[in-house]
């Protein structure tokens, strides 16, 4: 069975063979059948006969293809190699010879005869007439299966005249062509036999973002590792949500892996350790998690709990997160670093918080701070644990970098230092100033800007204790970055280094300022947020439906005629070549826009428009197809795939849970969470459930830098399709808001256990709908009373019976427990 371009190829897919592919959507082939071929589904042969109704695709195809359909079972049962060659050199001698027979057979059938029995009759003449009518005739007909039922089969039969015919084979010829490479694509993109979970690993990049604790297994889905004792222990996420759903928990829900976040701070500790050891740093290292970065209970108390054997503490930016911090830590366990604005309430509790023991910085973020801090004092007779904010002029590259520089908020400029230094002198409180302290901005993608903010940090040091402070502490604030998109670049959701690159730098770069003044190694403060809870936290959610882009079907001009600029449109589709792309589709987008004024003006009807809309959906798939043969994609096409692409509604809210990506365009990897030993056929963007055109997104990790859309399996009916956004933790729980009144999610803590099963630790409940109308001031009993007059009112006036009036309010009072998201 040769293949090879040029010759002609029929397959037959028996029944079951097409009702398989037919109910395999996920397999993302579409064998429609009118689109492949159009003239044979309608031969009467195949609406007469079911038994025999064979979908029959035509189309030229070369081995590979023939290779590709064999891999997926698809059966050849019908193979006419090279027939219109052949058949040419065959016909014509006969159709000299036997122009009689052939005018006689063309004569007695009439246009209007189905191509099919037309065949059937011509079978019945002479093969030589029967090689004729093939040559004259093959695409413009129907197919005829031969009476004894052999895989072979011959095209049918009817013609016009021969410059009719010759036209006929060419646009089949074109149409042929098309169809393969459709055909073709399909194939390539949606069977993909060979699909495994190591190349859907590849296409979503889950090795490089995932850190270690993401990653695929073989049977497809994605896996959380974590480590134990030098071995590793890995729970499918698939088999966290069964879990979830044995609990009644629905989606969307964030789930957070405790063991992530412990094993986050032993990484940071245990790295300034290794870099301090090295380096022979005589400090030490102390780490404080700000709590602004996730503020939730759960997160806090793990920290605090399992931070404690390395004396890891917390940064409080306000007063309630100083009650948190007072409350979560033991008084030893760690430091309290205070930023932020403080008041005399917020100074007195601190003060009294050092009586018991908790070690309490206040950091001077402004001059003003310093008078109460010293009244409070005072009043209290407790002197305080004093830091400085100093505003460097480094500055820092990435999405946060107005924190760095002049024009930063908070830091005191050299003169304020210089002040603050006068005053405390004069106040003889000096010595209380121990620490100092800096950020540069958070999520800094660039070793060189850490390094070079630490230099001129530590040389503020320096000249700070030459000045006779009493400086121990060295914080360097925040700025550790996730690499989010896993490209381990200086690009801004990405860092060009390693934790113990960072931590290697940050030491050295210290020593190489302090030593040559034979000043003290200091203790080591890092606020580190991002990089301590980004990785613990998954927001999962399942997909509810899907839109698509594609063409409808479009008829045939109607014999009545049809508009010129429909007619317009279809001249565009027919002339597109690979040489006109962008002329074709700048013709359309005109076309298009005209006939949608003449709609606006109530010139046309909304039939001509839906055709037009879908001629024009044609030219454009038409030029997306043959793009992918293009060497350069013509600068007016770009971006033309994307807008083919499916949306998926996803049930979340962007606004509720991923703000970043609404407010900065952050970027977090997101893929399915099964399916992987599929090809992932479709593209698509993912809407949430929101009715805000902002509640979507459209940006997302490829392996080769940032992609408009996400591959994703088609949906499957009756089966659900769940997708994780990753790395979530830091900054998105508590910045979400309440868009559509869009709650916050059900909450799941598991803890993954060295035998690779887990435990879920903790559950909370998200938002019931009567939560969240209490945050906008409504009183959910007043709503259900309001409601019940309504309804009371219309059984007075007989519009619903009692019985109706009891299930309404039922529905309303159930609503008001339920939980904000679509709900099974
Ligand atoms: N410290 C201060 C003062 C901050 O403002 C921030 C956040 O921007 C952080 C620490 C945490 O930064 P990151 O999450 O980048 O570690």
């Amino acid at each position: 069975m040769a293949g090879g371009v040029g010759f002609v190829s029929i397959l037959t897919l028996a029944r079951a063979d097409r009702n398989r592919y037919l109910s395999a959507p996920h397999r993302g082939i579409a064998f429609d059948h009118a689109q492949l071929t159009p003239s044979a589904t309608n031969t009467k042969r195949n609406r007469r006969s079911p038994r025999e109704r064979t979908r029959l695709v035509a189309a030229r195809v070369d081995e590979n293809l023939e290779h590709d359909l064999q891999q997926c079972d698809v059966k050849l049962t019908g193979v006419v190699a090279n027939t219109l060659r052949r058949d040419m050199l065959r016909g014509t001698i006969p159709a000299l010879v036997f122009v009689g027979p052939w005018w006689f057979a063309m004569r007695n059938f009439p246009e209007e005869q189905a191509p099919a029995a037309a065949a059937r009759r011509l079978s019945s003449q002479s093969r030589r007439v029967r090689a004729v009518a093939c040559t004259r005739c093959a695409l413009h007909a129907g197919f005829l299966q031969r009476k004894h039922r052999s895989s072979r089969l011959i095209f049918g039969v009817r013609t016009g005249n021969i410059r009719a015919t010759r036209r006929t084979l060419r646009s089949a010829a074109q149409r042929e062509r098309e169809l393969k490479a459709q055909l073709k694509a399909q194939l390539k993109a949606a069977i993909q036999p060979g699909w495994s979970a190591a190349e859907s690993a590849e296409l979503y990049g889950i090795k490089s973002w995932g850190a270690g604790y993401f990653d695929l297994s073989d049977d497809g889905t994605v896996a959380v590792s974590v480590p134990f004792n030098g071995a590793r222990a890995r729970v499918s996420l698939l088999d966290i949500i069964a879990g979830m759903q044995q609990r009644g928990l629905q989606m969307p829900v964030l789930l957070r892996i405790e063991n992530i976040l412990d094993a986050q701070i032993s990484l940071l500790n245990e790295s300034f350790g290794r870099a301090m050891r090295s380096l022979s740093y005589g400090g030490t290292y102390r780490g404080v998690f700000p709590i602004k970065v996730n503020q939730q209970c759960q997160v806090i108390e793990e920290i605090a709990r399992f931070g404690a054997r390395y004396g890891h503490g917390l940064e409080a930016g306000s007063k309630a997160e100083l009650l948190i911090a007072l409350a979560s830590m033991e008084p030893d366990s760690g430091y309290i670093v205070c930023n932020g604005y403080k008041d005399t309430e917020f100074i007195t509790l601190g003060l009294q918080a050092l009586k018991l023991g908790y070690r309490v910085f206040f950091v001077l973020e402004t001059p003003t701070e310093l008078p109460i801090v010293l009244e409070t004092s005072r009043t209290l007779g407790i002197r305080p644990m004093l830091g400085v904010r100093v505003k460097l002029a480094s500055r820092v590259s990435g999405a946060w970098n107005e924190s760095s520089g002049d024009r930063s908020i908070f830091g005191l400029t050299t003169s304020q230092i210089v002040e603050l230094i006068d005053s405390l002198k004069q106040h003889d409180m000096l010595d209380c100033l121990q620490l100092m302290h800096y950020h540069l901005g958070s999520q800094i993608p660039n070793i060189r800007d850490i390094r070079s903010g630490v230099l001129e940090a530590a040389r503020y040091y320096v000249d700070l204790k030459q000045e006779g402070a009493a400086l121990d502490y060295l914080d360097l604030g925040g700025g550790l970055a996730v690499d989010y998109d896993g490209s381990q670049t200086s690009y801004d959701y990405s860092k060009n280094y390693s934790l113990d690159e960072y931590c290697l730098d940050v030491v050295e770069a210290i020593m190489s300022v302090l030593d040559p003044q034979g000043i003290q190694h200091p203790v080591i403060i890092t606020e580190s947020g991002r990089a301590t809870v980004a990785y613990s936290s998954v927001l999962l959610f399942n997909i509810l439906d899907v839109t698509r882009f594609e063409p409808g079907q479009v008829p045939a001009p109607s014999p009545k005629g049809e508009h010129e600029l429909i007619g317009n449109l279809r001249d565009s589709l027919k002339s597109l070549g690979p040489r006109n792309l962008q002329e074709g589709y700048n013709d359309a987008v005109y076309y298009r826009g005209e006939i949608r004024d003449l709609f606006k003006r109530g010139q046309i009807r909304l039939r001509e428009l839906s055709l037009a809309e879908n001629i024009f959906l044609e030219i454009v798939s038409a030029i997306v197809r043959r793009l992918q043969d293009v060497k350069r994609t013509p600068p007016g096409l770009d971006g033309l795939e994307q807008s083919l692409s499916d949306i998926y509604y996803g049930n979340f809210s962007v606004f509720q849970s991923l703000p970043d990506v609404w407010a900065i365009d952050q970027i977090f990897p997101i893929m399915p969470v099964h399916r992987h030993t599929e090809a992932p056929s479709r593209q698509a963007i993912i809407a949430d459930i929101t009715c805000d055109s902002d509640g979507k997104i459209d940006q997302f990790i490829g392996s080769r830098g940032i992609r408009k859309t996400l591959p994703v399996h088609p949906l499957i009916d009756g089966e659900p399709y769940y997708l994780g956004v990753f790395l979530v933790g830091a900054y998105q729980e508590t910045l979400g808001d309440l868009h559509n009144l869009m709650g916050d999610t059900n909450v799941v803590s598991v803890r993954i256990n060295e035998d690779s099963t887990f435990d879920f630790v903790r559950e909370m409940s998200g938002d019931s709908i009567a939560d969240v109308l209490s945050y906008v001031e409504y009183q959910p009993q007043q709503l259900l009373e309001q409601f019940r007059k309504t309804a009371e009112q219309a059984v007075r006036d007989g519009r619903v019976s009692v019985a109706e009036r009891q299930a309404v309010l039922e529905a309303f009072a159930a609503s008001l427990r339920g939980y904000t998201y679509y709900e099974d």
